[in-house]
Parts: C-alpha cells; structure tokens; sequence
C-alpha cells in the first residue's frame, strides 16, 4: 500500500476514535522515525510515554525473538519464567509487595480499584468504598477509570458510571481533609499530573496526603502509569515526592512498547486477595514481560549509572532557555523527562510547525506543549530538539 492508499483505508475502516496527524511511519531507530517519503523525525513524543528506550532497541528485540521462538502465549493457568522476572524486578527495585499483570493503564487502575476496595470491605465490611481523586487528572478510558479520572468531559454521553468517586482539587491540604469522611477506602493520584497538564505533586502535599491516609487506614494509589519506570529521572515519581503509596498502577513503558500493564500492591493489601478475585486472559503475556524485563534493566542501568540525572538536567537547562527566550512561553513543568511548555496560544500549530522541522512533540491539557523524549536520547539529539522549538516558538 502507497502513502495515500493507508490513509485512506485507516479513516474509511476503523472507527473515527483518533484524529491522526496526516503521516505515515515505516521505520524507527534509537529517538528517530523515519515516514513513508523517507522524511526523517525526531521523536520527543515516544508514543505516548511508552518508548522509554526508543526504537528498535536491540535488547527488546532479541527478548521478544527469543521468546516467541518458544511460545507466545499460554494464559494464567499454567508457570513461565518471564512474569516471574518482571515481578521480582519490580518489587526488590521498590518495596515489600505483589504484582498483578493485565494489558494497559486503564486495566491497570481498574485492578487497583478493585483491589482497594476488597482491602477495605475484608477489614472494615461494606460501606468504605469511596475513592477521592483529583481535578485535572487522567487515570484511563474504561468505566471505573473513567469515572475516577477528573475531567467531566470525557465522560459526557457514556453514562452512567459506577459509583463511589469524588474528585478534589489538587495540592489542596483543606480540600483533602475535608473530603477525607469514614467511607473513604482510596486515593487515587498521578505523581504529576501527565494528560492534564503536566502538573506536579507539591512535595508538602504528597507528604500530607500520605500522613492522612496512614492517619485513617486510607489506601494511597499512585498512578505511575506515565510517570513510572524512570521517566521522571528517578524509577517512580513517588520517589521524587519522598513518599511511598499503598498500590502503584503501571503500563505505558512497561512492556518496552508491547502492550503491558501492572498492579503493584504492598504486602498489607496482598494480604487480602486471594485466587479468583481478579484476572486477565493476556495479562502479563509471555512476550511482553521479556520485552519488559529487558526494558527494566536498561532503564535501571541508565538510572543507576547517573546518566538519567546527567541528560535529564541539560534538557532542563536547555528548555530554561527557551522559556527565557520566547514571550510565548511562561512556564516550564515537570521533571527528568516528561516536561511542559505552558504556550500563550493554541499548542495545535506549535506540534504541527515542529513536526514540519521535523520534531514530533505533543500537547497536555488545554495550552501545554508536552515533551516526552526518550530516557536514552543524547545531548545533540536535545540540542537539536531545542534548537528547534526555540525557532517554533
Ligand atoms: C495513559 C494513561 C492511562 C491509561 O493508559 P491506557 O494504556 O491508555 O489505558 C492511565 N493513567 C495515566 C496517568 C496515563 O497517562
């Protein structure tokens, strides 16, 4: 198929969910993508946060070869070798706990809601189901975490939800302590807020947040599901914030650009659940959790070996300038690798003006240019980036 025909076939077959920048991908290697015109990019989008690594990384690659040479999928009735590795990497790199694997992030936070709940009704009985979460926030496209993410709009026309949510305004203490009644069993919350704007935790607010939910048997769920697996410089964004959650949903990075979600949580809510309360017929497939286990260990070594900390801080001091240079721009947010751009305007043409030099970035809430480079990019690929958005903006 040519260019013109994939387009063509894409808006006339598959269902209109997805407004698609008009280009077609063949190829990628390392931060670049390559189109169908031979046009080469460099990718600071990264599919979404999920190519944490890049492209055609050789380890995911010989991890994906390797274990689809022997099977590619089995289900969860019987023991392989690849989630075993993926879940002892996760929780010996984090703290005492347990892993449930599903698909994607939403799954993800779904499991993480039911778990919560099934804590609370095991040790207090019916009735504490409540879970608070915040303004602005993003936690997935099926019905609980729909109904836990807090923005209205994405829920017009689907009703009716689930019950049980309350949204709160972020880092807000009185909000918090209000909202915080005898029904409440959970909070749900991103470490920075990614879709709604990148939008970070304050650190004295995370600390309060955690006091509370120690105070009242609270559970605190962080959705990591963009921000985890180094792509705030640190292995989570809850290690940046100095506090340590209840349960932790993941996904996007996760399966080093196969489709991988996770639940992790802490061996006080193991506790209570047991076989049959929860399950996926693909979760943690075989392949994804190589390409996982590989994708892991590399972003442990760069997060280990400085490197993270290293590049993460120019990009920074080179955003700096930009936001220093341009009238347009006013703020910059974030952290290691996933930062905004606050843009006095419509970011639409911003993404459209970069991509035609070449830089594919994307947007976050409703005037944020988002960046989301790869955690192995390097300091000429930055000075490119920036050299460019300099000149867009
Ligand atoms: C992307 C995202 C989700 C949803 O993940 P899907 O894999 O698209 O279901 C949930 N929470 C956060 C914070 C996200 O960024």
């Amino acid at each position: 198929m040519n260019t013109k025909e994939i387009i063509k076939k894409t808006d006339k077959y598959l269902l209109g969910t997805y407004k698609r920048f008009p280009v077609v991908f063949e190829k990628g290697r390392g931060s670049w993508l390559t189109d169908s015109d031979g046009n080469k990019y460099l990718d600071y989008v990264g599919g979404i946060a999920v190519n944490s690594l890049g492209h055609g990384n050789t380890g995911i690659k010989k991890a994906v070869q390797t274990q689809s040479a022997k099977f590619s999928h089995i289900s969860n009735l019987y023991y392989y070798e690849s989630t075993a590795e993926l879940a002892e990497l996760v929780v010996k790199n984090t703290f005492p706990s347990r892993v449930f694997f599903c698909n994607s992030g939403a799954e993800a936070n779904e499991g993480a809601i039911k778990f919560a709940r099934k804590y609370s009704y095991s040790k207090f009985g019916k009735g504490r189901n409540l879970i608070l979460s915040l303004n602005g926030s993003f936690h997935g496209r099926l019905y609980g975490s729909l109904a836990a993410t807090g923005q209205k709009a994405l829920r017009e026309g689907f009703g009716p939800f689930p019950g049980g949510f309350k949204h709160i305004p972020p880092n807000d203490e009185a909000a918090l302590e209000k909202a915080l009644s005898e029904k409440v069993c959970a909070i749900i919350a991103e470490p920075i807020l990614a879709e709604g704007g990148v939008i970070p935790l304050r650190k004295d607010y995370a600390k309060k947040l955690r006091e509370l939910c120690n105070k009242n048997d609270v559970l605190l769920i962080m959705d990591e599901v963009q921000t985890g697996l180094g792509r705030t410089g640190d292995l989570f964004g809850y290690v940046g914030l100095g506090i340590k959650p209840d349960i932790v949903s993941m996904a996007k990075p996760l399966g080093g650009g196969l489709p991988l979600g996770a639940v992790q949580v802490s061996s006080s809510v193991a506790k209570h659940i047991s076989a049959g309360d929860h399950g996926s017929t693909f979760g943690g497939n075989p392949v994804s959790c190589a390409a996982g286990v590989s994708a892991f260990n590399q972003v442990l070594e760069i997060i280990k070996s400085g490197r993270a900390e290293e590049v993460s801080g120019y990009l920074e001091k080179k955003l700096v300038e930009i936001v220093d240079a341009s009238s347009k721009v006013t703020d910059l947010s974030g952290r290691g690798f996933i930062w905004g751009l606050k843009y006095n305007g419509d970011p639409a043409g911003v993404i459209k003006k970069c991509m035609d030099e070449g830089l594919l970035i994307y947007k976050a809430g409703k005037d944020i240019v988002r960046i989301l480079p790869p955690l192995n990019t390097t300091r000429s690929e930055i000075n490119k980036a920036c050299s460019i958005l300099k000149k867009v903006l």
